[in-house]
C-alpha cells in the first residue's frame, strides 16, 4: 500500500507539474503578444520606445531589430556591441509567417527568457522579452508540497493497512488458539469458507488420529490372542507335559493360530497399503462378468465342504469397469466368503451382475443368519463382528468388510445392504458405469 501511494503521489505531481508548466508558458507568450499588440497600436511606436520607455516598469525588455538582422534599438543593452540576430529561431519565424517565439534558458538556473517578434512595418521587427520561471522552478517549488503529501500519503497508508491487516488476520489467530470450539470466532463472510475447511480438517484430523489409536489397540489385541495360544502349547510340548496323544492336537492348534495370524497380518497389510494408495490407483477396464464368474468357480468347492450352495444369478454379459482388477477381486471374493461362512445348514449364494440406472452393479445374496439393524451400520468399522467366536471360528479377521469399504471409496461405488436377521443379508456394490 505504502508503495503504491509513493508511486502514485509521484505520477501526480509530475504530470500536473508538466500540465501546468505547459500552461504557464503558452500564457506568458501570449502575454508578451499583448504587449507587442499594445506597443503596435501606440503612434510613433519608435519614438516612444527609443525616448519614453522605461523596461524596469514592467519587467519588458524591447528590441527593434532590421529586417537584415542588426539591432536598431535595445531596452535592456548597448546597441553597439549587440551581434546579428538573424539567426534567432524566433527572428527566422518572423520572416517566415510575419510572427515568432521562442523560449530560451536565461543565466539564472531556474529561470527562462520567453521572446515574442512580430514585424510592424516594412523594415522593422518588434521583439519583446521577459524572464520567468522554468521547468527545475516549478519543480522547486513544488518540492515542499509535494514532501508533506507524500509523507501523509506514507502515514496514512502505513495506519490503514496495519488496521487492515490485524482485522483481516485476526480471526484466524482466534481460530488458531481456538481450534476445539467452532463458534468462538467473529468473522467476517469472506473468510468463513477457509475457517469452516480448518474446522472440518481439525475435526477428521482428530477423527482419524483416535481411529489410529483404536486400530492399533485392536491390532495388538487381535494378535495377542493367537500368539498367546502358539506359545502356551508349545510350551506345553516343550516342557514334557503334552502326553503323546495331545501332540498332534496340540501342532494342529498351533497351526491353526498360526494360519490366524498370517490371515490377520495379510489384512492389516492390505488395509495400511490402501491408506497409503490414496488416490494413486492403477486402473485398467476390467469385465467384471467375467471376475465373478471365475470368483463363484473358486469358492464353489469350499462352499460345498459346508453344505452352501453358490451360483450365479443375474448375469447380465460383459459389464464392463475402470478398476484397479486385484481390489476388484479382493471386493468379490471378501463378499462371496461372508455370505458362505455366515450362513445356515444347506444355505445359498447367489451372485449378480447387472447395469442399473448409471451403475453396474455387483451384487451378492444369501439366505443365511442375516444382521441385525442395530449392527448394520457398524460391521464395515475394523475388527467389529457381530457374533466374535463365529468369525473366528470360520477364520475371520473383522477386517473383511472395512477392505471392501475402503476400496469401493477409492473406486468411488456406494455400498447398500440389506439384512434381516434369521432370513439372509443382501449387499450390492454401485460402480459407476
Ligand atoms: P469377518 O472377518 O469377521 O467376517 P468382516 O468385516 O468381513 O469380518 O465382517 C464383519 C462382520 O459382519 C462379521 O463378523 C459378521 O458378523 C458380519 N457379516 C458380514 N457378512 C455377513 C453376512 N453375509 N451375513 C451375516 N453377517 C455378516
Amino acid at each position: 500500500m505504502t508503495i503504491i501511494s509513493v508511486i502514485f503521489t509521484l505520477l501526480t505531481m509530475i504530470t500536473s507539474v508538466g500540465i501546468y508548466y505547459g500552461m504557464f508558458r503558452n500564457q506568458v507568450i501570449s502575454d508578451l503578444k499583448t504587449h507587442v499588440h499594445i506597443l503596435k497600436t501606440t503612434q510613433a511606436v519608435l519614438e516612444y520606445i527609443e525616448k519614453d520607455y522605461d523596461p524596469r516598469i514592467d519587467n519588458l525588455r524591447i528590441t527593434v531589430i532590421n529586417v537584415d538582422g542588426s539591432v536598431e534599438y535595445d531596452s535592456n543593452a548597448d546597441v553597439g556591441i549587440m551581434d546579428n540576430h538573424i539567426n534567432r529561431p524566433e527572428i527566422q519565424d518572423v520572416l517566415k509567417n510575419g510572427y515568432g517565439s521562442s523560449v530560451r534558458e536565461s543565466g539564472t538556473l531556474a529561470r527562462n527568457t520567453y521572446y515574442y517578434a512580430e514585424k510592424f512595418d516594412e523594415n522593422h521587427i518588434l521583439r519583446v522579452a521577459k524572464e520567468a520561471g522554468n521547468l527545475w522552478q516549478f519543480c522547486l517549488e513544488i518540492l515542499p508540497i509535494f514532501l508533506v503529501v507524500l509523507g501523509l500519503a506514507v502515514l496514512v497508508s502505513l495506519i490503514v493497512a496495519k488496521v487492515l491487516a490485524k482485522s483481516l488476520i485476526k480471526p484466524i489467530e482466534l481460530v488458531a488458539q481456538n481450534l476445539e470450539n467452532e463458534n468462538s470466532t467473529e468473522t467476517y463472510e469472506e473468510i468463513q469458507p477457509f475457517i469452516d475447511k480448518i474446522h472440518s480438517q481439525h475435526k477428521d484430523l482428530k477423527k482419524s488420529s483416535k481411529m489410529r489409536q483404536e486400530f492399533t489397540a485392536n491390532v495388538s489385541h487381535e494378535l495377542k490372542t493367537p500368539l498367546a495360544s502358539i506359545s502356551g502349547y508349545a510350551e506345553l510340548i516343550e516342557t514334557g507335559m503334552a502326553k503323546e496323544g495331545d501332540i498332534q492336537h496340540f501342532a494342529s492348534e498351533i497351526h491353526k493360530s498360526a494360519n490366524r495370524l498370517l490371515s490377520l497380518i495379510n489384512d492389516i497389510i492390505e488395509l495400511s497399503q490402501l491408506d497409503v494408495m490414496d488416490n494413486q490407483l492403477f486402473t485398467i477396464n476390467i469385465n467384471l462378468t467375467d471376475e465373478v464368474k471365475n470368483c463363484v468357480n473358486t469358492l464353489k468347492m469350499n462352499a460345498e465342504k459346508h453344505n452352501i450352495t453358490i451360483t450365479t444369478d443375474v448375469i447380465e454379459e460383459d459389464c464392463i469397469i475402470t478398476a484397479n482388477q486385484e481390489m476388484i477381486e479382493e471386493i468379490i471374493y471378501n463378499l462371496c466368503d461372508n455370505a458362505i461362512r455366515y450362513n445356515k445348514q444347506d444355505g445359498h449364494v447367489w451372485v449378480s451382475v447387472f447395469e442399473k440406472d448409471d451403475n453396474i452393479v455387483l451384487q451378492v445374496k444369501d439366505d443365511g443368519i442375516g444382521i441385525a439393524e442395530e449392527d448394520l451400520d457398524r460391521i464395515f468399522e475394523r475388527f467389529y463382528r457381530v457374533d466374535k467366536a463365529r468369525s473366528k471360528k470360520t477364520g475371520g479377521t473383522g477386517l473383511g468388510l472395512a477392505i471392501v469399504k475402503h476400496i469401493a471409496e477409492q473406486h468411488d461405488a456406494k455400498i447398500l445392504i440389506d439384512s434381516k436377521l434369521g432370513e439372509g443379508t443382501t449387499i450390492s456394490v454401485l460402480f459407476e458405469k
